[in-house]
């Protein structure tokens, strides 16, 4: 079964196989690995298979997607030591929200105390 992929995005590239990355985490909707550039010792993306380019670009009947990360997120914060201490989890959208790849993503951070508050 040949699926389409989006030639150009990194994340559709992972998502189907063909660029080598540790998946820490996958099921049909969702897969994890690890951020290449880690803004702390634990800093995990978690995204949709499919290719949705942001938060703006999700619809309402694909919202329970985000539950889907939410629920993966906090899995592997369990596995990877988190959940005593806490951890984030963080949506960017686009240019100042900071969105460096157009393919929506949920990024978990953790293993160190988060000095910027939010809130
Ligand atoms: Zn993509």
């Amino acid at each position: 079964m040949s699926k389409k992929v989006e030639t150009d995005c990194i994340f559709c590239q992972i998502a189907a196989g063909r660029v080598a990355t540790e998946i820490l985490y996958q099921d049909e909707e969702v897969i994890a690995f690890r951020d290449i550039n880690p803004q702390a010792p634990a800093h995990l993306l978690i995204l949709p298979r499919r290719h949705i380019p942001s938060l703006a670009h999700l619809s309402e009947g694909e919202s329970s997607l985000i539950g889907r990360m939410v629920g993966a997120a906090n899995r592997l914060a369990k596995s990877e030591g988190l959940s005593e201490k806490g951890y984030r989890l963080v949506i960017n959208y686009g240019e100042w929200g900071g969105q460096l790849v157009t393919h929506l993503h949920m990024h978990l951070i953790g293993g160190r105390k988060l000095t910027d508050k939010l809130g």
